[in-house]
């Protein structure tokens, strides 16, 4: 059993979700409408309630719950990092499907030539799969600029 917590954002709060996923971190988002069944299915899961919601912290919940204080990306990844003391580590960070919040699975480079660009192919040595959408991640410019924005706001990886 891991240690690490796991959050559920509400659905204002997709992009935050999103950015804790690129750090490693288990984030679902809650579809629908923040309110009483949101807080029960982070109780059922686990889950550190996020919430720009002020009046949520007025229900009774015996869960952890979290008011973001700041309205920046960036500024509200820091403020959960140093909330919960999170120390992002270097390996953890794209392990987590963007969409789906499943882990990724390697695949093989072979299996990897008929879902991807040649172009990809040829410059990508390692691949890794959502076993759910299927979606292929790579090493690419997508997780430079990701990396790039963390050293820019000063976010840092172990
Ligand atoms: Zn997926």
């Amino acid at each position: 059993m891991s240690s690490r917590p796991k959050f559920l954002t509400d659905a204002t709060l997709a992009k935050l979700a999103k950015w804790l996923r690129i750090l490693g971190y288990d984030t679902s988002v809650y579809p629908k409408e923040a309110g009483r069944a949101m807080l029960r299915l982070a109780q059922a899961e686990d889950r550190i309630v996020l919430t720009r919601r002020g009046d949520m912290i007025e229900r009774q919940f015996s869960g952890r719950l979290h008011l973001l204080k700041q309205a920046d990306l960036a500024a509200q990844l820091q403020e959960i990092i140093e909330k919960y003391s999170l120390k992002p580590e270097k390996e953890k960070l794209f392990g987590i499907c963007l969409k789906c919040n499943k882990i990724l699975n390697p695949i093989e480079v072979e299996k990897a030539r008929d879902l991807v660009s040649p172009y990809v192919y040829q410059h990508c040595k390692s691949f890794n799969q959502c076993p759910v959408c299927q979606n292929i991640y790579w090493e690419g410019t997508h997780q430079r600029n990701s990396l790039q924005f963390l050293q820019k706001n000063k976010i840092k990886i172990n």
